[in-house]
């Protein structure tokens, strides 16, 4: 075997060789190697030590010599076939072959490429890919010998662009689809198309309730199907119907391969359920989601298939990519979902945002937002639309463009919290909005845009105005009242009950009403502290209760009445009282003025009918002894003596009756005001002389003893000496009066600082404390003088504190009580100029007042009128002459210079205003006083008479009472 064993480079030639050589001494073939042309056997040597699958034709009938791998090709037809003609090894494909080695054999090379061929494998033929070649081989005259054939199994090429060529498609397919339903149903057709499937189907647990995917029912979501195939889509079945083993499988997340149902140990229980739906081969692939099987996709045919592994691997491809595009389509539908949620509650959003690029340009807005923003760019940015937006700055001038919130944003700023700005609608209506501004930055924090929200704040702003409205009217309302005005806040102790309050606000009045300063803040026990309880216990009620109510009391700690408003402020926790108060000291001291000046009214005119009861008696007394000694005197003429002593009774009881007439009418005038003070400057030292002179009969009659203590000196006093004489002759008498016979009366005159002090001490019946300070009031009387009516009204006294009075000074009545006698002291303000000897002699008792009488004329052409009327004059005792015409009383004027003239008007001749402007110009009678007396009474008349220098107008008949009180005024 030197030529067919000297190949030491061929490492494969397992049995080829030798069989080769068995071959040489056969009787066909090639002849013995060592026959064979060098060319034949250096190419059966390149033959053999090919790896890939390699044969030789040699001669006219292309006798075929081929390596072991080009044996495996063979299968069952090797070793047969070694030393055939090449013609007889591929009948089937000769059709294709022949004209190659035609080709071959004339000299040209020739090859067939990706040529299908199945192959045995594991006792089964497999589809397997070759390139296939033929090059001729060339003897040694250049003759075309043979040929040189290999076959090189491009499967793995083959497959692996067939995978990749129906993953693009699958991928572009799959991209062209958008539901669930699509997709399971594109990838279902191309693979079932790729593989020359019957049926493809995905099934999904039948999705009903957890508990049945858990049992294992299942239901074909998508399918499809070769035209011939019926259809199961839509049906559902139990897993385990198909074979638990394989159920087992696909829930451990394997693949299911079976090559034929029936005799697949695996499914060949459950072939009833296979050939119910015609199937006899099948590929199946799950998909786990956690440890739960989600779903099944199946490939399945209607005969027994040897499945490659290629078809596994599309079908996991398939499975996959549906998987994924399905997921992506669920989180797309996710997103997409949330997407719309989002941008819903965006455009819901009561406010709006918007998000610009650095240009200004909304990128990003909602519907909010478009109110403001219709040209899609910020205001500050737009030059149409910026003068929409008023923004006024703190010194009211309008905010620049530049420094609008999203601008600023633009800058960098945080515009937070903001700015308010007054936003113009298209229909002219503004409106408040709050705008604020922040920037956005991107990683590098570069600025690429801002995001603004506007928010309508115009019910706010509005709402506020309001508040501020209301607010300010009622801080007028509270400035401005009378009444004061708190907030106050109760405190309550441990146990809940009110302990204090608290002032929050004041009113200007509070101050005023209440007293108090500076309260605000304070406490009320603070600002009055021991202020009664009573008020924290009232006020603090309201904020307990949030009953409102309303009271009057008096505080003894401020000493003033309040009246109080109190009501609820707030919730009830908030403790707070409003109250509104007055402070009523002033209307209850009128109150009580009032009624003291009531019951002092009735103390009065109980005292007046007392005193006329008084009046009557001491009137009448006087009357008996003077009518008895009068009728004495008649009767007892013949005695002198008697008369005598009669006639000093009559004197002293006349003196009685005058004295007491005299005082009432002083105290007549003072109480109307006509009294008369004629003051000059004496020395009072000679008025108490005068006094005690005339006091000193009635003294001398009640056997008192008088001690007199003058002042040293002359002590002047600007006074009306008669006046201040009466005052202290009657006091003088009154001590005299109240003092049993036999007492002691002191006057004592002094001078005390800028005062003269007369003091008038008896020890008499004394004054009862309780009476000390009533005493001077006009018609009280103690106790009916305690048993000594001395006669008297009880106006004494109270006529000499007016006439004290009058002159400025004062009196006031002191005694050690009952039967501990009596002390009066007067003070006058002493004089201020010191002129002694100026003074006149005092006339004790001349009363001022004496009545004038005038000398009258009357004029009246009625004899009885003029009568009457002088009649009437002639009561009160005046010189009364009459007459009956102007001219007689023109004569009768010029001698008896009347005072008054009474004139009628209307007379014959000449009327009494003629009469009256002539009367006038009697020298010496300019500034007498002319009295109408006449029937004419209208407002002309009363005019007419002005004009002649009439003073006084009557209308007939005149009255008494008018012609009197005339001439009170005249005197
Ligand atoms: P009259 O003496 O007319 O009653 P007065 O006004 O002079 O009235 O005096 C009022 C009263 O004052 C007297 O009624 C008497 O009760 C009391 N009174 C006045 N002077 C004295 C006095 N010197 N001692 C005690 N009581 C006096």
């Amino acid at each position: 075997m030197n030529d067919l064993g000297h190949d030491n480079t061929t490492t494969s030639d397992g049995g080829m060789r030798t069989l080769l050589r068995a071959l040489a001494w056969s009787g066909h073939g090639p002849g013995a190697p060592d026959t064979w042309p060098p060319e034949l056997r250096v190419a059966v040597d390149l033959m053999l030590a090919a790896r890939h699958p390699t044969l030789i034709g040699w001669g006219e009938s292309a006798i075929v010599l081929y390596n072991d791998a080009y044996a495996e090709l063979l299968g069952e037809r090797h070793p047969a076939a070694l030393g055939q003609p090449f013609s007889a090894l591929w009948p089937d494909f000769w059709y294709e072959i022949g004209p190659l080695v035609g080709a071959v054999m004339r000299g040209e090379n020739a090859h067939l490429d990706q040529r299908e061929l199945a192959i045995p494998h594991e006792g089964r033929l497999r589809p397997r890919w070759f390139d296939i070649s033929y090059a001729p081989l060339c003897s040694g005259d250049g003759k075309v010998a043979g040929f040189f054939h290999s076959a090189i199994d491009a499967s793995e090429r083959v497959l692996d662009e067939r995978w990749r060529a129906f993953q693009l498609a699958l991928a572009t397919r799959l991209r062209e689809v958008t539901s669930a339903h699509d997709i399971t149903a594109a990838a279902s057709a191309m693979i079932g198309a790729e593989l020359g499937a019957a049926r493809v189907m995905y099934a999904e647990p039948h999705a009903d309730s957890h508990a049945e995917i858990q049992s294992g029912d299942f239901v074909v979501r998508s399918e499809w199907v070769r035209d011939d195939v019926p259809p199961v889509v839509g049906r559902h079945a139990h897993l385990d119907r198909f074979g638990p083993q394989l159920v087992a499988l696909l829930r451990a997340g394997q693949a299911v391969v079976v090559r034929d149902v029936a005799l697949d140990a695996r499914s060949a229980a459950s072939i009833a359920s296979y050939e119910r739906i015609g199937v006899k081969a099948m590929l199946a692939l799950p998909l786990l989601k956690g440890n739960r099987l989600e779903s099944v996709f199946s490939v399945q045919v209607d005969e027994a298939r040897d499945w490659q592994e290629i078809d596994l691997r599309l079908l996991q491809d398939v499975a996959e990519r549906t998987w994924t595009a399905l997921d992506a389509l669920r989180s797309h539908a996710a997103l997409r979902d949330s997407e719309a949620r989002l941008s819903a509650v965006f455009d819901s959003l009561p406010v709006g945002v918007g998000v610009t690029d650095l240009e200004g340009r909304m990128v990003l807005s909602n519907q909010a937002m478009q109110r403001y923003v219709p040209s899609g760019v910020m205001p500050s940015r737009d030059p149409g639309r910026i003068d929409r937006w008023r923004v006024l700055q703190a010194d009211g001038t309008p905010l620049a463009r530049s420094d609008f919130p999203g601008a600023r944003a633009l800058r960098g700023e945080r515009v937070a919290p903001g700015i308010e700005a007054q936003y113009r609608d298209d229909d002219g209506v503004e409106s408040w909005a709050h705008i604020g501004a922040v920037p956005i930055r991107d990683e590098h924090g570069k600025i690429t845009g801002q995001v603004s929200v506007v928010t309508d704040i115009d019910r706010v702003k509005h709402a506020e105005r309001l508040l501020r409205e209301s607010q300010e009217k009622y801080r007028k309302l509270f400035e401005q009242m009378d009444a004061g005005f708190c907030i106050v806040e109760v405190l309550l102790g441990a146990d809940g009950q009110p302990v204090d309050f608290r002032y929050l606000e004041l009113n200007p009045m509070f101050n005023v009403q209440s007293g108090l300063r500076n309260a605000r803040g304070r406490t009320a026990l603070e600002m009055a502290p021991g202020l009664e309880r009573f008020w924290i216990e009232r006020i603090g009620a309201v904020a307990i209760t949030g009953v409102a109510t309303r009271f009057e009391s008096y505080s003894e700690k401020l000493g003033r009445w309040f009246e109080v408003n109190a009501s609820p402020l707030g919730e009830p926790g908030a403790r707070q009282v409003a109250l509104i108060f007055r402070d009523t000291t002033e209307r209850h001291r009128t109150e009580d003025n009032l009624r003291r000046l009531a019951l002092e009214d009735a103390e009065a005119s109980r005292r007046k009918s007392e005193f006329l009861a008084v009046l009557a008696h001491e009137l009448r007394n006087p009357m008996a002894p003077i009518r008895t000694g009068l009728e004495i005197m008649r009767l007892r003429a013949d005695s002198p003596e008697t008369i005598e002593r009669v006639r000093e009774m009559l004197e002293r009881q006349t003196r009685q009756m005058t004295h007491l007439i005299d005082d009432l009418l002083d105290v007549a005038r003072v109480t109307s005001g006509k009294i008369e003070i004629r003051k000059q400057l004496v020395d009072l030292n000679k008025v108490a002389a005068s006094a005690v002179e005339t006091s000193n009969p009635m003294i001398q009659g009640a056997r008192h003893q008088l001690a007199v203590n003058m002042w040293n000196e002359p002590l002047l006093l600007d006074i009306d000496p008669t006046r201040i004489a009466q005052v202290l002759n009657n006091l003088l008498t009154n001590a005299a009066k109240y003092t049993p016979p036999g007492g002691q009366i002191a006057l004592t005159v002094a001078k005390e600082g800028r005062e003269a002090v007369i003091s008038i001490v008896d020890s008499g019946v004394g004054i009862p404390l309780e009476h000390q300070a009533t005493i001077f009031e006009m018609f009280n009387q103690v106790g009916r003088n305690m048993g000594l009516s001395q006669g008297g009204l009880g106006i004494g006294l109270s006529l000499v504190r007016q006439l004290v009075a009058l002159h400025g000074g004062r009196v006031i009545a002191t005694s050690a009580g009952v039967g501990q006698g009596s002390s009066f002291t007067v003070r006058l303000p002493l004089g201020v100029q010191a002129a002694p000897g100026q003074d006149e002699p005092v006339q004790p008792e001349r009363r001022v007042a004496q009545r004038r009488s005038f000398r009258i004329l009357v004029v009246d052409d009625n004899t009885d009128a003029a009568e009457s009327l002088s009649l009437l004059l002639q009561l009160n005792a005046h010189e009364i002459r009459t007459a009956t015409n102007g001219r007689d009383a023109l004569i009768m004027a010029e001698e008896f210079m009347p005072d008054i003239a009474f004139l009628d008007i209307g007379m014959p001749g000449m009327t009494g205003f003629e009469l009256a402007v002539r009367l006038r110009q009697i020298a010496g009678l300019g500034g007498m006083t002319l009295v109408a007396v006449t029937g004419w009474g209208s407002d002309e008349d009363l005019l007419h008479s002005r004009e002649a220098g009439i003073d006084h107008h009557f209308t007939k008949p005149i009255a008494a009472e008018t012609v009197s009180t005339l001439l009170s005024t005249i005197a």
